[in-house]
């Protein structure tokens, strides 16, 4: 695919966490970015990704490749520290990860386990505050911060579940964040896409029908592609979004603006 080239990132530096394949949304993001002349580093989950993001960040010129296991205690701070030895300072940061049981992304929400609770609140939101604590600490220049949500978080989708739970904290430590890190002018977001045919989505119960309702009742009569979510995150990590912080910016073909879906062509 290719992407819109230019400049509008020339000169900066950003760590893109979540990569596991060329259709993962942090890849989208990255593509983008690389194409406005980024510097990217990467930081992925484990190993057996870490073969199959190398080759993605050597199409981009990259040769920072960091493992960085969130569920991990102090991962997130060796991971920036591991960076700050490449780099003195960085630009943005794309937190593009989450992580809950699949087993319990089916049925009721009621049923959700207390250990599940805990890991995926840790892995899917903590993880980003733990990323914004180290990540301003290379933000001398100011800088921008961006998580990845879903609709899920604000409204019901089935068997979205613990994970909704989740992006809704997630989205509520953007505004937080926001409002701690403005003063050294970083600003936080995220960006809430529509439903995306990577890993992550799969492991969800259902998926096809949410991909499918999404389609059908969006505005625009489609879910956004992996090049729309890269185009979004492009403006919210680069200055054309210099007046943009604490926001949680939809990138679904419109789907979260219907109320009735209209009457389907049969
Ligand atoms: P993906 O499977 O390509 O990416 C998910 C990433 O999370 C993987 O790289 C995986 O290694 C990483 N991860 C999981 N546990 C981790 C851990 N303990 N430490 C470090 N990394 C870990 O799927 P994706 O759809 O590109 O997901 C990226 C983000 O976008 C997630 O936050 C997801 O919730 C969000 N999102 C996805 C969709 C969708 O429909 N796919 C829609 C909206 C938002």
């Amino acid at each position: 695919m290719s992407y819109m080239t230019g400049k509008i990132l020339a000169g900066k530096r950003g760590l893109i966490m979540g990569v596991a394949n060329e259709r993962s949304i942090a890849w989208g993001i990255a593509a983008a970015a690389a194409a406005q002349g980024a510097e990217l580093a990467f930081s992925y989950q484990m190993e057996s990704f870490g073969k199959r993001v190398q080759p993605l960040a050597e199409s981009v010129n990259s040769n920072i490749l960091i493992e960085c296991d969130v569920a991990q205690k102090g991962a997130v701070e060796r991971c920036f520290h591991t960076l700050s030895k490449s780099w003195k300072n960085i630009d943005f940061v794309v937190h593009a990860l989450g992580f809950s049981d699949k087993n319990e992304l089916r049925g009721p929400y009621l049923n959700t386990s207390r250990e599940n609770f805990i890991r995926t609140m840790m892995i899917s939101a903590f993880s980003f505050t733990e990323t914004a604590q180290s990540a301003r600490k290379m933000m001398s220049n100011g800088g921008a911060l961006l998580t990845l949500s879903y609709i899920g978080a604000q409204r019901i989708t089935p068997n979205y579940n613990v994970m909704g739970v989740a992006k809704a904290a997630l989205e509520s430590s953007v505004r937080y964040l926001a409002a701690d890190l403005g003063g050294k002018n970083i600003r936080v977001n995220s960006l809430s896409a529509g439903p995306m045919k990577t890993l992550a989505g799969a492991a969800i119960t259902g998926a096809r029908h949410i991909y499918r309702h999404s389609e059908e009742a969006a505005p625009l009569g489609r879910n956004p592609d992996i090049h729309e979510v890269g185009k979004s995150g492009l403006y919210l990590i680069s200055d054309l979004s210099s007046g943009v912080t604490g926001e949680t910016h939809f990138v679904d073909g419109g789907f979260n603006t219907v109320g009735v879906p209209r009457e389907l062509k049969l």
